[in-house]
C-alpha cells in the first residue's frame, strides 16, 4: 500500500530560505535585515513550542550568513559552505543538545572551540538546543563566553521554556518568541507536499491532520507520514479515522444531547458501545470537555469561527448552543475538570467515566428540580393562610380565588418538599431557611 519512494515529509520538505519558514515572519524579517545591514548580534535565544521552527531558522541563518553567494540576505543552498551547513558537516557550525550535554563539560569543551578562529567561513555558531536544561555550573561558564565573545562568534540559543534559562543569560541575548502556527498555515503546507507528492487527501483528513499536530507543522506532517504508511496515495477520512481510532465529533454531539436530556440510560448504554470499539479514555474525556469548551464559546461570543473546526461542525455548534445556557455549561464543565486528574490516575477509569457521565446527566435536571420546587413552594405560600401554616395535618382548605398548586395536597408535604429542598441545596435559598427557623 504504502510508497516506497516516499520521503519522511519533516526532512524532505524543511524550509532552507527565510522565505520558505511558515509563519514566524517577525522573525525571519528581522533576522533578514540584520544580515543585509551588516548588524548581527553575537547571541539569540529563540523560544518557543516544539515544531514551531527554532533550529530550522537557526541553521537558516547560520547558512545565509556564512553562504559564499547570497541572494538578498537569503542562502544560495548550492554553495559548499550551504551544502555543508544542511548536512550538518561543517566544520564552523556546531550543534549541541543541552537535553543530553547538560554539564560543565560539555560547555567547557564549546569554549575550547570558540577560542579558535572558523575554519572555513567568516562565523562560527554555536546551535545550543533546549538549552534550559544546562545545569547552573554550565550556564556560569557559557556567560563568560557570551560576555566576551570574539567577533566572530555567533550562539543561537534554543528552548520551549524560556523561563528556566536565567536572566544573567536571557539579558545577553537578542530574544524571538516563536508561536504555534495557526491551523490554516500546517492545512496550506500539508496541501503542498500531498499535491507535490501526488497524493489524494479529502479537506476533512486535511483538517484532522492539521489539527492533531497542536500548532506544530513537524508533529502534523509525523502524523500526514503515517497517514500515508497506512492509507496509501489516497487519503479518506473513514480511513483515517479507523486508523487513529478518534472518536468522529458526531459522537460528542450525541452525549452532549443525553445529557441535556437527563438521559442516563442511555448515555450509559451508548458509552459502552463505544468502549467496543476500543477508544482511549481520557481522549475521549478531553474531547467532551472540548466539546462543551466549543458550546460555552459560541453562547458567550456567538462567532462560530472561532472554532477550530471545519464549517460543517461549526454549523452545528451553533444550533447545539440554542439548547444550553451559560450556568448551565459551567456547572457541567466544572465537574468535567475537577474530575480529569481524579480519572487520569484512576484504577478504574471504566466505572468513574460512567460515574462522571450520571452526575452531568443528573446536574440539570436537578437544578430544574429545585426550580419547579421552588415556584411551587411560592405558589403554596401565596395560598396558605399564616395560622396553617406547618401546623394542621388537614388538607388545605381549598379556596377558588386562591392560585391551584399541583402536585402537593396538604402542608405536611409541603414540610417534607422544604426538606428535601434543603437537604438538596441549602445555600439556594438561605432567607428562606431563616424565616423558618424563626417561626
Ligand atoms: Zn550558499
Amino acid at each position: 500500500m504504502s510508497d516506497s519512494k516516499y520521503k519522511v515529509s519533516a526532512l524532505a520538505y524543511r524550509p532552507q530560505r527565510f522565505s520558505e519558514v511558515v509563519s514566524q515572519e517577525f522573525a525571519t524579517k528581522t533576522l533578514k535585515n540584520a544580515i543585509l545591514s551588516g548588524k548581527t548580534a553575537h547571541s539569540y535565544l529563540f523560544s518557543g513550542p516544539r515544531g514551531t521552527g527554532k533550529t530550522t531558522i537557526a541553521r537558516i541563518f547560520a547558512k545565509a550568513l556564512n553562504c559564499l553567494s547570497p541572494e538578498n540576505g537569503e542562502p544560495c543552498n548550492k554553495c559548499e559552505n550551504c551544502i555543508e551547513i544542511t548536512n550538518g558537516s561543517h566544520p564552523d557550525v556546531f550543534e549541541l543538545d543541552a537535553a543530553s550535554n547538560r554539564g560543565i563539560d560539555d560547555v567547557r569543551a564549546i569554549q575550547d572551540a570558540a577560542k579558535y578562529y572558523p575554519v572555513k567561513s567568516k562565523f562560527k555558531f554555536f546551535i545550543v538546543d533546549e538549552v534550559h536544561m544546562l545545569t547552573m555550573q554550565a550556564f556560569n561558564a557559557l556567560l563568560k563566553t557570551l560576555e566576551e565573545p570574539p567577533p566572530y562568534l555567533i550562539f543561537i540559543l534554543a528552548t520551549t521554556n524560556p523561563e528556566k534559562v536565567p536572566a544573567t543569560i536571557l539579558s545577553r541575548c537578542q530574544k524571538f518568541g516563536l508561536h504555534r502556527l495557526k491551523i490554516e498555515e500546517i492545512t496550506e503546507q500539508i496541501q503542498k507536499i500531498a499535491k507535490s507528492e501526488k497524493i489524494m487527501i479529502d479537506s476533512e483528513s486535511l483538517f484532522l491532520i492539521s489539527k492533531l499536530g497542536d500548532g506544530a507543522l513537524r508533529d502534523a506532517l509525523g502524523i500526514f507520514d503515517l497517514a500515508v504508511s497506512y492509507c496509501g496515495n489516497k487519503i479518506v477520512i473513514d480511513n483515517l479515522k479507523d486508523f487513529l481510532n478518534i472518536p468522529d465529533k458526531e459522537i460528542y454531539f450525541k452525549i452532549s444531547g443525553f445529557i441535556r436530556n437527563a438521559d442516563t440510560k442511555s448515555i450509559l448504554e451508548y458509552f459502552s458501545e463505544l468502549l467496543e470499539q476500543g477508544f482511549d479514555l481520557i481522549t475521549f474525556y478531553n474531547g467532551i470537555t472540548e466539546h462543551f469548551r466549543n458550546i460555552l464559546l459560541v453562547i458567550i461570543t456567538s462567532n462560530p469561527k472561532q472554532l477550530d473546526e471545519s464549517d460543517n461542525i461549526r454549523e452545528k455548534y451553533v444550533t447545539e448552543a440554542k439548547e444550553f445556557t451559560v450556568d448551565g455549561i459551567l456547572r457541567l464543565m466544572k465537574i468535567l475538570l475537577e474530575n480529569e486528574a481524579r480519572l487520569k490516575y484512576s484504577g478504574n477509569q471504566k466505572i468513574l467515566f460512567e460515574v462522571i457521565l450520571t452526575e452531568l446527566c443528573r446536574i440539570e435536571k436537578e437544578v430544574y428540580d429545585i426550580g419547579v420546587l421552588i415556584s411551587e413552594l411560592e405558589a403554596i405560600k401565596k395560598k396558605t393562610p399564616d395560622s396553617l401554616r406547618f401546623r394542621s395535618a388537614t388538607p388545605v382548605v381549598s379556596d377558588s380565588s386562591m392560585p391551584q398548586v399541583k402536585n402537593i395536597k396538604n402542608d405536611s408535604e409541603v414540610v417534607a418538599r422544604l426538606k428535601q429542598i434543603f437537604v438538596l441545596e441549602e445555600h439556594f435559598i438561605p432567607d428562606l431557611k431563616n424565616n423558618n427557623g424563626s417561626r
